[in-house]
C-alpha cells in the first residue's frame, strides 16, 4: 500500500478535474488575445473561470487577476505594493512561507523598504500586541501575514488583524494558500487588501493560481509584457490551467463541509493512535487542536535512535510524509518555521503528516503501523 499524507506540499489532480482541462487542451488553444472565433473561446472560458472564482469568494471578478501560482501572487502583493502603491515598509514574520519571507527580504536589500518582524507568541500565533506597536509607528506599510502555516497548522485570526491594519492604515496582504478551499472566505466581510490561492493546493493542477486584489488597489504588476489580466499580469494566459482551477474550486466549495468533516476524522484517529502508542509524542504548536488548520498535523517524537532516518524509513514502508525538522543527526538546519517559533528540538524528528479528502481511515492505520515500526 502507498500512502500519501503530503498533501500540504501538493495534491493529486482530482478526476473530475482533469476531465474539464483535457478538452480544452484539445481543442480550446486559441490564444486568448486573438480577436477571431478560436481565440473568443479561450476567453469566454478564461472569464467563466473568473466568474465562478469570484462568486465562491464573494468578490467582483475584476479583483481576481491570474497568476502561476502562490508564489507569484505572494511576489506579486509586495512588489507591487512597494514599487507601485509607495509603501516604504512591510511587516511580516519569520514563519512565513519563503515566497513572502524572501519577497520582503530582496525588497529590503532592493529597494531600502524598511522590513520589521511581528513576534510570535508561544503557541504560534502573532503577538498582537507586539504587532499594534509595529502599526503605530512607521511610513506607508504594507503587512503580510499568512491565515494558515503551512508546516505547523497555526491560523491566525484574519478579523482582527486585517482590522488593526485598517485602523492604521497599513495595507493588508495574506497568503491564504493553505486554506482557500477548506474554509470559506467572505471578501465583501474580511478586511483584507489583497490574498494568494494556488490550485495545486486543493486536487487543481499545478502552475496556476491567482491574487485577489481589493477593488480601487491599482497595480502596474511585476511582468511586463502583453495586457493580459489587465495589463498587471502579461503573458498568453494558461486556459486549461484556470479552467482546471476553477472546477478544482467548484468541487472544494460545493462539498466543502462534507470534506472537513472527513478529513478532521482521519487527523483525530492519526492523532489518538500517536498518543496511544509513541510515549512523548508531542505536536508542534498545537497543531492536534481543533482551532488549528484541520489538514496538517505537524507530530515531534521522542528521542529516538532512528529519528534523523524517519522520513526516508516511512518512505521505504510506502508512507510519503514531510520533515519540518531534521534531529542532531541529520544533515540540515531545518525548517525554518520551527525554528522561528521556537519549536525546533535537535533532539527530536518533526515530521508532517497532510491529510486529503481522498485518504481513508485505512490508509490512516496503515501509517500508523509503520510509524510505530520505525519508532519502536
Ligand atoms: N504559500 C504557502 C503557504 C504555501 O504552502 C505554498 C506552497 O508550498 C506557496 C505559498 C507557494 O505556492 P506555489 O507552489 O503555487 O508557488
Amino acid at each position: 500500500m502507498n500512502v500519501y499524507l503530503d498533501n500540504a506540499a501538493t495534491t493529486s489532480v482530482a478526476p473530475e478535474v482533469v476531465k474539464a482541462m483535457v478538452p480544452v487542451l484539445q481543442e480550446s488553444f486559441g490564444n486568448p488575445s486573438s480577436s477571431h472565433m478560436v481565440g473568443r473561446k479561450s476567453r469566454v472560458l478564461i472569464e467563466q473561470s473568473r466568474r465562478r472564482v469570484a462568486s465562491h469568494l464573494n468578490c467582483h471578478p475584476s479583483c481576481i487577476y491570474f497568476t502561476s501560482g502562490g508564489t507569484e501572487a505572494d511576489n506579486l502583493a509586495l512588489r507591487s505594493a512597494v514599487r507601485d502603491l509607495g509603501c516604504t515598509r512591510i511587516i511580516t514574520s519569520e514563519a512565513e512561507h519563503s515566497a513572502v519571507i524572501k519577497t520582503a527580504q530582496s525588497l529590503e536589500r532592493s529597494e531600502g523598504t524598511a522590513l520589521d518582524l511581528a513576534r510570535h507568541l508561544s503557541d504560534g500565533k502573532v503577538d498582537l500586541d507586539h504587532l499594534k506597536s509595529l502599526l503605530s509607528k512607521g511610513g506607508k506599510t504594507i503587512v503580510s501575514l499568512m491565515h494558515a502555516n503551512n508546516e505547523v497548522a497555526v491560523i491566525q485570526d484574519l478579523n482582527v488583524i486585517g482590522s488593526m491594519c485598517r485602523e492604521a492604515g497599513a495595507l493588508f496582504h495574506t497568503d491564504t494558500v493553505q486554506t482557500m478551499c477548506h474554509y470559506a472566505f467572505d471578501l465583501q466581510d474580511l478586511p483584507v487588501d489583497f490574498i494568494t490561492c494556488s490550485a495545486h493546493k486543493f486536487h487543481g493542477p499545478k502552475g496556476v493560481g491567482f491574487l485577489y486584489i481589493r477593488k480601487g488597489v491599482h497595480l502596474k504588476g511585476q511582468i511586463e509584457g502583453g495586457s493580459q489580466e489587465r495589463s498587471v499580469r502579461g503573458g498568453t494566459e494558461s486556459t486549461h490551467n484556470i479552467v482546471g482551477l476553477a472546477k478544482a474550486m467548484d468541487l472544494a466549495y460545493a462539498d466543502l463541509a462534507t470534506h472537513e468533516a472527513h478529513i478532521r476524522a482521519l487527523k483525530s484517529q492519526m492523532v489518538q493512535g500517536l498518543t496511544a502508542t509513541i510515549p512523548g509524542v508531542r505536536f508542534n504548536a498545537n497543531s492536534d487542536s481543533p482551532e488549528e488548520l484541520y489538514t496538517v498535523l505537524n507530530v515531534s517524537f521522542p528521542p529516538h535512535a532512528k529519528s534523523g532516518m524517519a522520513l526516508f524509513l516511512l518512505d521505504l514502508e510506502g508512507i510519503a510524509c514531510s520533515s519540518g525538522s531534521a534531529c542532531s543527526s541529520g544533515a540540515t538546519l531545518g525548517s525554518h518555521v520551527l525554528r522561528a517559533l521556537e519549536f525546533h528540538d535537535p533532539e527530536r524528528a518533526s515530521l508532517r503528516f497532510s491529510f486529503s479528502r481522498y485518504n481513508t481511515a485505512e490508509e490512516v492505520d496503515f501509517a500508523l503501523a509503520a510509524i510505530r515500526r520505525v519508532f519502536s
